[in-house]
């Protein structure tokens, strides 16, 4: 079995070849797609064969330009080779692919998180002979808080705001964090407001009964029906954007609405500042420098490939703790080749 990049993330058997995550729209006999963020799917999926879960599907599906020639599985297996998806704890839909070969096994995770959020199946790390990790905070300066004790404290914040006839604005990305949000925030009020790109994939998760959707009105029906002028106890949820922009500076004009950003980043004390919002609150739906740590810990790979973010950082950081890691970017092409002694079936 080897990993290497070339423009994608390739790991290729003796009669079997998988991309992960591919961007572009080219032909590959085989692709996983981890889930629906942008920087995981192209824009056309291309005529193949593609593992990925239901809801990565519908979401993929709702997303791309075309797919018509595409299709789907949520399980594989060629060749006595088995490509198995299990949840990776990011967004909804999200998995990572494990590949048990008479090579050995390799674990991609794809973005991943071990945190319970409440709603989504946090990811479990397993023993495996190579591992693909992401490194979006693979920084030791990237630690956030515990998750329950920074919801309940920002809770009462909101809480508070609402009994006082403030309106809030939660802003976070309306796939993955803005689910987080509904999870955490939406009994606080019988008015969910959702701005019209988090009002579309609500709609879309709500239609199949997916956790972490909500029952929600839009913000141009709330306008229409000048919901938000007669009661102020709502919450409008929205994209990540600054108080600059101008759809929040009318908010906090016309409102008074309070504007909390949530984001990883918001772990940099300026960040805040820099995007000019009453609240910057320090949640992710990736793991955090202990968490990815954990990971390699508890799979205990004999290689670990770092992707995304700090790899190169991370990486380093896996070698001072005894690990055998390497960044794979774009500059490197590194191959990987198992033991025999440590091949399974
Ligand atoms: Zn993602």
């Amino acid at each position: 079995m080897k990993v290497y990049l070339s423009n994608v993330i390739c790991v290729d058997g003796k009669d079997w070849k998988v991309v992960c995550d591919s961007t572009n729209s080219k032909f590959y006999p085989l692709i996983f797609y981890s889930h629906a963020h942008s920087d995981h799917i192209p824009r056309k999926i291309p005529s193949t064969e593609i593992i990925t879960s239901s809801t990565t599907e519908m979401l993929v599906k709702h997303f791309a330009s075309s797919f018509e020639g595409a299709s789907f599985f949520q399980e594989y297996s060629m060749n006595g080779t088995s490509f198995v998806q299990k949840p990776s704890g990011h967004i909804v839909g999200s998995t990572a692919l494990v590949i048990n070969s008479s090579e050995g096994k390799l674990v991609y995770t794809g973005d991943v998180s071990i945190r319970d959020k409440g709603f989504l199946e946090p990811f479990k790390p397993e023993k495996c002979d190579t591992l693909i990790i992401e490194s979006t905070f693979g920084s030791p300066n990237y630690e956030f808080p515990n998750y329950s004790q920074i919801i309940s404290e920002t809770k009462e914040e909101i809480r508070k705001y609402l009994e006082d006839d403030i309106p809030v604005v939660l802003m976070g990305y309306p796939l993955g964090k803005a689910q987080m949000l509904y999870h955490a925030f939406s009994d606080l009020t019988d008015l969910n407001i959702m701005h019209e790109s988090n009002f579309k994939i609500n709609n879309l998760l709500l239609s199949r009964n997916i956790k972490g959707s909500i029952p929600a009105i839009s913000y141009q029906n709330a306008e229409e029906k000048k919901i938000l002028e007669e009661k102020k106890n709502w919450i409008l949820y929205a994209p990540l954007r600054s108080g600059r922009n101008e759809f929040n500076m009318y908010m906090r004009n016309k409102y008074d609405a309070k504007l909390f950003a949530f984001s990883g980043w918001c772990i940099s004390s300026n960040y805040k500042f820099r995007m000019n919002v009453d609240h910057g609150i320090p949640i992710s739906d990736h793991a955090d420098f202990s968490e990815l740590i954990e990971i390699c810990e508890k799979c205990d790979p004999d290689s670990i490939y770092t992707i995304y973010g700090s790899n190169i950082k991370f990486a380093a950081e896996l070698q001072r703790r005894g690990f055998n890691a390497y960044p794979l970017s774009k500059q490197t092409i590194l191959e990987s080749y198992f033991h025999k002694d440590k091949a399974r079936s």
